[in-house]
């Protein structure tokens, strides 16, 4: 194996934080094998400096070679082998001082190794070999992926070119896999085989399902320990599931691998389900939020393919509008971009070349040399990341995910700066550092996690729960029990349908309820039979629509009835807001007003009205907090298109109660505000209080306010 060869001055053995862990700025070039003998690697540079971008990522190898490789079963064309455009590339590249990033892509083989190699490839249960358009696909387990192929792929790149790293493609699974490394190592794991059928009612099943993840990070780690072996300032990257991404299929699941690549990269557009991009404008920040909580050493970065949602392969052609709306959002939640155009640049590109410098701009001016800007966050909800996987079945969306992009986009709408964690960061976070806690229908926990939640809400946590939040646990997550129902307050029984698939919460005499001005709330889906335990409040009750048998048109108040559909309680020092039914799903596919608004009013019951942030902002404009050593900055993204911009007579005002930001700000004697776009900002920090009032005369696509703590007192 020859020598790693000596790469450019400056970016090999030095101390401090890595280049990739804060401020990237990434731009990929799609090449297809059409282009290959017209690829101009100078306008790539130039193209790449007019974005402001510091890093390309470039077709490298795995299914395609576009170098002259030597590695056997690594196919290139005749042009790869003449032409080099990975070589000239990155020659280019590095004479005008820009990272090359080689994509690479072993999920399948293109130069016929099956006869060769047939265990280097995905099997069904029946042993028929997994293709994908057309080419067959190989296996994690497999020596394909691993050290009798990948590895002298990525040895052979590493070792010709000065490159910063490798950006890893389908690095998971594409679909279930029977093939002799599975089946050995499932058997070495578990002493079984792997089932041959779907079963969500058999342990073994769903023991499968979580190996799965257990396999890709085996396989992912390998790769990266090849890397470093290569070069500590190699970056490693790969896309992980995102929210609403089917976890089932790839296994490539952000816990299992939040320390196997360099940074977290969450791709969105195509891995995003149609629903989900049609319906909510903040899945981007959502994908963001979900990964940071995982690292606070790195950035992640948000692989924006907006364009996939639409079309089968990347092309840059959603409005430039909307694709800066996305780009905002990342920045506002701390990610770096990776941003896609095509090989030869077309049209299209050029369409929404000004987006994405735009956001390159953005991302230099919010990361200044220094650790990742910490999120500042009063709630954090959590995301169903187990849930989905082990009670999600064949539906996570339906079962899981809808909860939390319900309970997601109430946040949002209300104002709340929040983080986002999974299950096991309940276990694994610092939760002191939140004032509530809200888990949509986050249905398995551990027992461990369970008895962390006990001992946040007795410590003066609030916390908001709903639907069957807790009941199954989660080492065999098949039947319901009676987990967390103390906690809750109350004991739960079946799960029934509302009759007749609709009907009211009626509105009880409640604090919790007394500010909403509302007799009924709307109420769909499904209800656990809730039993309130002694000293369990309720605050809303079903209330069933009357069947006025089609003929009569008078109206008539709803029945009422005596089951429980939204409960409080009080836990040692704490608060507990229990909903029987699908709140926050209801809320995400009718999205009511009144239901926003009791979603709100519930956190506000757990958090006994204690609020970092209050404002008068429309609720189309997300707001979020990011600290750093001397600075607080408050971003805002204006959901609505531009032109709409958010003007209220007297500006738009936002309070900050300093004691509750832990940030440097909350102790500084005077502080001095910027806003990015340049405009006025009057910054007033109020005598003998703890607020500090922002104002801006309006809201454009983005703002960023900039508080900087000039003196600590
Ligand atoms: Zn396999």
């Amino acid at each position: 194996m020859p020598d790693v060869r000596e790469r450019t001055p400056g970016r090999s053995g030095q101390a401090g934080p890595a280049w990739w862990s804060t401020g990237v700025r990434m731009l990929q070039f799609n090449w297809s094998r059409e282009e290959l003998d017209h690829l101009d690697v100078d306008q790539l540079v130039m193209v790449t400096q007019r974005a402001g971008a510091d890093t390309v990522v470039v077709n490298g190898g795995g299914i395609y070679a576009w170098y002259p490789t030597d590695v056997s079963y690594h196919y290139a064309d005749s042009q790869a082998r003449e032409l080099d455009p990975l070589g000239r590339c990155v020659e280019a590249c590095k004479a005008a001082g820009i990272r090359v990033v080689p994509r690479i892509d072993f999920s399948r083989n293109a130069a016929g190794a099956l006869d060769d190699h047939p265990d280097w490839f995905a099997r069904d249960a029946e042993g028929r070999v997994h293709s994908f358009q057309g080419t067959a696909s190989t296996c994690p387990s497999s020596p394909y992926r691993n050290t009798e192929y990948a590895e002298l792929v990525l040895r052979e790149i590493a070792t010709r070119y000065d490159i910063a790293g490798f950006h890893l493609n389908a690095g998971g699974f594409r679909n279930y896999c029977y093939c002799v490394h599975c089946q050995a190592a499932f058997a070495a794991a578990h002493d079984a085989a792997i089932p041959a059928v779907r079963d969500w009612d058999d342990l073994s099943w769903l023991r499968f399902v979580e190996w799965r993840k257990h396999a890709v990070r085996v396989h992912i780690d390998f790769l990266h320990s090849v890397i470093r072996s290569l070069g500590s300032e190699l970056v490693f990257t790969g896309e992980l599931m995102g929210p609403g991404r089917p976890a089932q299929l790839s296994a490539m699941c952000p816990r299992a691998l939040s320390h196997s690549f360099s940074t977290l990269l969450t791709t969105t557009g195509e891995a995003v389900p149609r629903p989900l991009a049609d319906r909510s404008p903040w899945w981007v920040g959502m994908s963001a939020k979900c990964v940071r909580g995982y690292r606070s050493d790195v950035q992640p970065l948000m692989n924006l393919k907006a364009s996939m949602r639409e079309e089968g392969w990347p092309r840059v052609a959603v409005e430039p509008a909307e694709y800066r709306f996305q780009i905002w959002q990342a920045v506002a939640n701390g990610a770096g971009l990776k941003l896609p155009v095509l090989g030869a640049l077309d049209p299209a590109d050029e369409h929404t070349l000004p987006a994405i410098a735009a956001g390159y701009a953005a991302v230099a001016v919010r990361d200044p040399a220094g650790p990742p800007r910490r999120p500042v966050a009063d709630v954090a909800l959590v995301w169903p990341l187990a849930t989905a996987s082990l009670y999600g079945r064949d539906d996570a969306e339906g079962r899981a995910w809808s909860h939390f992009y319900g309970a997601y986009e109430g946040l949002v709408r209300a104002h709340v700066p929040f983080a986002v964690l999974d299950e096991q960061g309940l276990v694994e976070e610092d939760l002191s550092q939140y004032g509530a806690l809200v888990l949509p229908n986050v249905a398995v926990l551990s027992a461990e996690q369970r008895g962390a939640l006990e001992r946040f809400v007795a410590a003066g946590g609030g916390l908001v729960t709903s639907f069957e939040t807790g009941r199954y646990d989660s080492d065999d997550p098949r039947k319901p029990g009676p987990f967390l129902d103390a906690l809750l307050g109350v004991h739960r029984g079946h799960s029934l349908p509302v009759d007749g698939g609709t009907g009211y919460g009626r509105v009880e005499d409640h604090a919790l309820t007394s500010g909403l001005g509302i007799e009924f709330v709307p109420q769909r889906g499904e209800v656990v039979d809730s039993t309130p335990a002694a000293g369990t409040a309720v605050a809303v009750t079903f209330a069933e629509s009357r069947d006025l048998g089609g003929s009569s048109e008078r109206y008539e108040p709803p029945l009422h009835t005596d089951r429980a559909l939204l409960t409080t309680r009080t836990f040692g020092a704490g608060r507990v807001v229990h909903f029987a039914g699908v709140a926050h799903r209801l809320y995400w596919t009718h999205p009511h007003e009144t239901s926003a608004d009791l979603i709100a009013a519930a956190l506000r019951w757990a958090r006994a009205d204690a609020r970092c942030l209050q404002t008068n902002a429309a609720p189309s404009v997300e707001i979020t907090l990011e600290s750093s050593a001397d600075t607080l900055a408050v971003h805002f993204v204006n959901a609505n298109r531009p032109g709409d911009a958010v003007a209220t007579g007297s500006g738009v005002e936002v309070v900050l109660d300093r004691r509750r930001l832990r940030s440097p700000v909350s102790t500084a004697g005077r502080l001095s505000a910027s806003t990015v776009s340049g405009g006025p900002v009057t910054v007033t920090v109020v005598p003998d209080t703890s607020e500090i009032r922002l104002c801006l005369p309006r809201i454009a696509e983005f703002e960023t306010v900039r508080l900087r703590a000039d003196g600590a007192t």
